[in-house]
């Protein structure tokens, strides 16, 4: 392809065209542009790299090489150099990278440009032989592996050799002999399995490395790990290839190599953070031969390179304003910037220098605001390692499910069952993958660790979904069940042996590893207050109890939007109550128990509205199917044989002593039975026979096939009105007695399950009967909204009529996806929605992430005709998805206006909210 620009050198690429010179060349470019010390170069474009590989003769593209001797010369003059002069020789480095930065491309060639002739020119200009031989054997070796796929342990295998018989233990140890004759046995391994010589020639060189690098990008490492974190081609596409004149931090005690970031990746504190290497390459600081130094250590050792390295790291952030992750080198006191790029911190480091910077003056609000990714935050909300607990990890997996999480290491699911379960311990599941036959291995683990499969693997969703921490993919452990242990290379992993997984980062530790609790630090405060400002949806929570409110309330929440009514049912004190309630044959014994549970809800709601005043509290009205409140069938059935057979004893006894007469003397037998029965009360028996006995029918009347669907929410309202005229009583008394305290309270009465505006009118009857009655009783007017849950797919296509009845929507996305879908949620995670997920049939799990298409389509809807009817219809959704950033930026669109979600989202939430506020006003 002609015509279009393939090279960029340094001064002129545009620093902003990542996708055309990758992230490397573009900030290398940038750099060099804004005045920063970068050694001279240039940059291959990523065009050229697809043009290359789309060539199926695998030529370079037409006229390639003649730009890059173009660009070669130019370096020469910057330089004063010759690529391939013995005088003088030019030594380059050749470095791939695309426009996002991705692991499994191709290293970095060093030193190219050294043959035979150019090695005995750079000896002669150092004078030093040491240093001469050192560069060229890595040169070959890298050369060798990287672009001709030499085995490294071949050359390794060499050195060791040279070492032992050197008798030294160090590489700084071997002499230039030495050295040299590493180099020569170097040139025989490339020359016995490159399947070509070395190249003399430093432009065959260059043109192989180039070929290497393009190649890299269609390689399988490469691919795969494309396809793993889904990066699509408008995302990268193809790698640049940048050339860079070598410099060299081996050049001795006035030269060093580092890295640094700009500000504490781990707390963000504002202070440069690093380490260096004196008289070393770049690779060893990373290949971990030496100890590097703390940065801090270079102003004893280098005050004068330290001023410098401040400076630079000053001149990053005021042009970047972003933290910065860069590579240094020193060559002889003289400080060259070798690569930048933005730094990745931890969730804390992030939000403290989004405020710090903000303050500093470097960036402003809304710069702050959307640099932080809201998912990110959830890793600040969870409990997680003590970042002061040094541990080293023993294999790393895919961050599948966030969280951290000590136990003992079982190896299946019915031993996780024994262990957690029936032993109450603290179990990690580790196994290859999971299946949905292990699922209840999962409700007795701490956590799940597993050793292949990804992201959305079974057990990276249901252990999502059920918001335990899991590590996927762990590859480096290989578990034997049938032994009951893993190897990790060497190492054994026993049942019963304690690890900690972090479900945040991948990484699996031996032992058990302290955590500390989430902190909601004052900055988080600060910055969740700045996007509070820029949201135009509220965020409000779920919370069922006043300590959950005040939970909430902590996180920022402002007001509740589903409070479930049922979980105050499930109290100890109260279940005997709701269970008169339902098991009641007259209409007296019901009421009779609805009067006992009056009191305790209004406590109940009271208790919230106190909390959350002066914000709104949504209260759905009862939802479950009823027959949930009471025992199953089954354990009713076991409790009558043992009552029958506790009967049948007595009964026997007694007999037995009234038989006595015959023999004995009669009072006796009279005193044996009255005994007996002291011991055992018979009448007491009978009766709780009884209760069961009526019990048992109850329940089988109440059995459904398919409970999900049947006998719940406004219509279980409707069969038995007593039980919502109490819940409305309790609520709008509760409301009464805050307001006659002078404490503002807005309640909002949900209804659950409605399809039909027929069901809404019966309930609103109800409500305004209540009303007139409380508001008589406390003598004044109460201040509350009437709204439906939108979850029924009939729902939707009648959100107009519906509108008509109500101040409120709130969508329950958990029960609208179930039925969007056709799919009950625990089937479907625990059996075929994994596989789904993993052969691309659906992109993500549609109880996670809210399905625009379907599911959004009819909330779209439901929206649109509802406002048409009543224009200020307050539209809010409550499912778990409220949680969810990208379900979050979809109800911004949908034109909602207000979010719910769990209190530990509730951060998360306000953050996506923020974002959608400000990327919809751009
Ligand atoms: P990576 O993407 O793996 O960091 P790099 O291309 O940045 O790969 O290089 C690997 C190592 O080689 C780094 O330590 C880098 O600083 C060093 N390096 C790359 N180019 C040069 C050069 N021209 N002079 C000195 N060191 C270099
Ligand atoms: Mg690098
Ligand atoms: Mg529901």
């Amino acid at each position: 392809m002609s015509g279009k620009r393939q090279v960029f050198s340094f001064e002129e690429g545009d620093g902003k065209n990542k996708q055309l010179l990758g992230g490397k060349g573009a900030n290398l470019c940038e750099m060099t542009q804004f005045g920063l010390n970068v050694p001279p170069g240039f940059v291959i474009s990523t065009e050229a790299c697809l043009d290359y590989l789309a060539n199926e003769t695998r030529q370079l593209p037409d006229g390639l090489m003649d730009d890059v001797r173009e660009h070669m010369k130019r370096v020469e003059a910057a330089t004063g150099k010759g690529f391939g002069d013995a005088n003088n020789p030019l030594l380059v480095s050749v470095r791939s990278g695309s426009a996002m930065s991705m692991p499994g491309m191709m290293d970095t060639i060093l030193n190219l440009g050294l043959n035979s002739e150019t090695l005995q020119g750079e000896i002669e200009q150092t004078g030093d032989a040491r240093f001469g031989y050192d560069a060229y054997r890595r040169f070959i070796q890298l050369f060798g592996k990287v672009a001709l796929n030499v085995p490294d342990e071949l050359f390794d295998a060499e050195f060791e050799q040279v070492k032992q018989k050197a008798h030294v233990t160090e590489d700084v140890g071997l002499s230039g002999d030495d050295l040299k004759e590493i180099c020569e046995r170097f040139l025989t391994v490339f020359g016995n399995h490159a399947g070509r010589p070395f190249p003399e020639d430093p432009y065959d060189q260059l043109e192989i490395a180039i070929k290497a690098v393009f190649g890299s990008w269609g390689g399988k490492r490469a691919v795969d790990y494309r396809r793993e974190f889904n990066i699509t081609p408008d995302m990268a596409n193809g790698t640049a290839v940048n050339v860079c004149t070598m410099v060299f931090g081996n050049r001795g005690d006035d030269s060093a190599t580092g890295v640094g970031f700009t500000r504490n990746p781990g707390t963000g504190e504002n202070k440069l953070y690093g380490e260096y290497l004196v008289n070393a390459q770049g690779e060893d600081v990373v290949a971990g031969i030496r100890t590097p130094k703390p940065i801090d250590h270079l102003s004893e050792e280098m005050p004068e390179m330290a001023r410098q390295l401040a400076e630079l790291r000053e001149k990053l952030e005021t042009h970047y304003k972003e933290i910065q992750d860069f590579e240094f080198t020193i060559e002889r006191g003289i400080l060259y910037c070798l690569q930048t790029r933005n730094g990745k911190m931890n969730a804390i480091a992030m939000v403290r220098t989004s405020v710090e910077m903000v303050e500093e003056g470097l960036i402003d609000k809304e710069q702050a605001l959307l640099r932080i990714d809201p998912a990110h935050l959830e890793q600040m909300l969870y409990p997680r390692l003590d970042p002061d607990a040094k541990a080293d990890a023993v294999a790393q997996g895919l961050p599948a499910s966030p969280g951290a999480a000590s136990g003992r290491v079982v190896f299946d699911a019915d031993r996780a069952e024994i262990f957690g379960k029936e032993q109450g311990q603290k179990v990690i599941l580790m196994r290859e993958e999971t299946k949905p036959e292990d699922i209840h291995g999962f409700f007795a683990s701490e956590g799940i660790l597993t050793s292949r499969g990804g992201k959305t693997s079974h057990a990276a969703v249901v252990a999502r979904g059920m918001g335990k921490p899991c590590v996927a993919g762990a590859e480096g452990i290989s578990v034997d069940v049938q032994r009951r242990e893993a190897h990790i290379g060497g190492l054994v992993i026993r049942e019963g042996d304690v690890v900690t997984i972090d479900g945040s980062s991948g990484n699996v530790y031996l032992g058990e590893i302290s955590m500390v609790e989430p902190d909601f630090t004052e900055e988080l405060n600060r910055l969740l207050r700045w996007a509070d400002d820029e949201a135009y949806l509220r965020v409000v929570a779920n919370a069922d109890t006043g300590p959950d409110a005040t939970r909430a309330l902590k996180y920022g929440a402002k007001g509740i939007g589903l409070c479930r009514t049922e979980r105050m049912f499930n109290d100890v004190d109260r279940l005997p109550v709701v269970i008169e309630m339902i098991v009641s044959e007259t209409d007296e014994q019901r009421e009779a128990a609805l009067d006992k549970l009056l009191p305790m809800q209004r406590a109940d709601f009271k208790a919230i509205f106190e909390v959350m005043s002066p914000f709104p509290v949504t209260i759905r009205l009862l939802d479950p199917p009823i027959h949930e409140f009471l025992p199953s069938e089954q354990q009713l059935l076991a409790d009558l044989e043992k009552l029958h057979h506790l009967r049948n004893s007595v009964r026997g006894m007694e007999v037995l002593a009234s038989s006595m007469i015959l023999l004995h003397d009669p009072d006796q037998a009279k005193q044996e039975a009255a005994s007996m029965r002291q011991i055992v009360d018979i009448d007491m028996v009978e009766k709780t026979l009884k209760k069961k006995e009526t019990m048992l029918k109850k329940v089988r009347a109440l059995t459904e096939t398919n409970p999900m669907l049947g006998h719940r929410g406004v219509r279980l309202g409707i069969t038995f009105p007593e039980i919502y005229s109490m819940q409305i009583r309790a609520i709008l008394e509760a409301a009464a007695e805050c307001a006659a305290k002078d404490l503002e309270v807005h309640p909002q009465i949900m209804v659950p399950q409605v399809c039909t505006s027929e069901e809404l009118k019966k309930v609103k009857e109800t409500v305004d009967r209540i009303r007139t009655e409380v508001e008589a009783e406390f003598g004044h007017k109460l201040d509350f909204r009437f709204g439906t849950m939108i979850e029924v797919v009939r729902a939707c296509m009648r959100a107009d009529t519906l509108a008509e009845k109500v101040e409120f929507f709130s969508f329950g996305t958990n029960d609208l996806t179930q039925a969007t879908f056709s799919f009950s949620r625990e089937d479907a995670e625990n059996k075929f929605l994994p596989m789904y997920n993993q052969i691309g049939i659906l992109q993500d799990n549609p109880f996670e992430v809210l399905d625009e298409k379907g599911v959004g389509k009819l909330m779209d809807l439901a929206v649109k005709w509802g406002r048409e009817k009543k224009p200020d219809l307050s539209v809010g959704i409550c499912g778990e998805h409220g949680g969810h950033p990208a379900s979050i930026a979809f109800c911004h669109k949908a034109g909602l206006n207000y979010v719910s979600c769990s209190a530990p989202r509730v951060p998360v939430a306000r953050l996506a909210a923020a974002h959608a506020s400000l990327l919809n006003r751009k």
